[in-house]
């Protein structure tokens, strides 16, 4: 069960309205990396986890946890982006509308016009273009490995667009709220990749994911004994560089750089 406390996980700076930057947070909300899909797929993963690595367990749950109050954060700043200013509440002005006034005439030209004309001012569960969050972002394989890799890459890919966000405005509002999520998903990223590097990564003990040994589908093995599976064609005419970076110990060793789309178990 969960209990609430009707308190922000982190404080919100008041500033004046700013639908364009309401909508580019709706990314971070509703989006495909954004913390609806980090809060569903954690509690799914949480959920749906079996065996007894309850340490694993544990740890999704609590970022879980916390992302349903990023979800409530950030939903909270949208609508005092849209709604939330001293100003646009007639602290200086009056009240909105009054004799005429057009205060929502910034929803004609910036934002999401949807903000104003399809819900009343506040956070939908939507992304910066509009699409409907959708559950198939939830990504739950039953791999813990899989799942805490694409939870690292979720986490990075949050921050990476967050970051954009943070260039994009200087309205306080919405910095206060990104610069937080910019930090917790770097602590996220953190603990992720200290969670896999509990499990063995070291990339050689990792890869293959699913880690089996697939010789033991004749099919499969036929293609594996050919070396099918360290080899990379560069498919360039004029050329390729793509050998230089193939010197780490992963994902394959030895990795062959092959320049055309001929097989390599029969050349040098
Ligand atoms: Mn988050
Ligand atoms: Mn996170």
């Amino acid at each position: 069960m969960f209990f609430h406390v009707q308190k922000l996980i982190n404080e919100i700076i008041p500033d004046e309205p700013d639908p364009a930057a309401a909508n580019a947070l709706q990314e971070g909300l509703g989006g495909q990396f954004g913390e609806m899909r980090t809060m569903m797929q954690y509690l799914f993963q949480s959920f749906n986890f079996r065996g007894n690595a309850k340490p694993y367990r544990d740890l999704i749950h609590a970022v879980a946890t916390e992302e349903i109050s990023h979800v409530e954060l950030i939903a909270t700043t949208i609508n005092h982006l849209l709604d939330g200013s001293p100003r646009y509440q007639g602290q200086q002005d009056g009240t909105p509308g009054a004799g005429g006034a057009t205060p929502l005439n910034m929803a004609l030209s910036h934002g999401n016009i949807h903000h104003f004309l399809v819900g009343a001012q506040g956070a939908m569960p939507v992304d910066a273009a509009g699409n409907p969050w959708s559950g198939s972002y939830v990504y739950n394989s039953g791999n813990l490995v899989l799942d805490l890799l694409y939870n690292l890459m979720l986490e990075a890919t949050g921050r990476l667009q967050k970051c954009r966000i943070y260039e994009m405005t200087n309205n306080k509002t919405a910095r206060s709220t990104v610069a937080y999520l910019i930090v917790r998903d770097h602590a996220h990223e953190n603990v992720y990749a200290r969670a896999l590097e509990s499990l063995g990564v070291n990339w050689n003990k990792t890869l293959p994911i699913p880690n089996f040994d697939a010789t033991k589908f004749p099919e499969v093995k036929k293609l594996m004994d050919q070396g099918l599976h360290n080899q990379q064609h560069h498919w360039r005419l004029d050329g390729s560089e793509m050998a230089k970076i193939f010197h780490g110990p992963s994902p394959a060793r030895p990795l062959k750089c092959l320049p055309s789309g001929q097989r390599s178990s029969h050349r040098a």
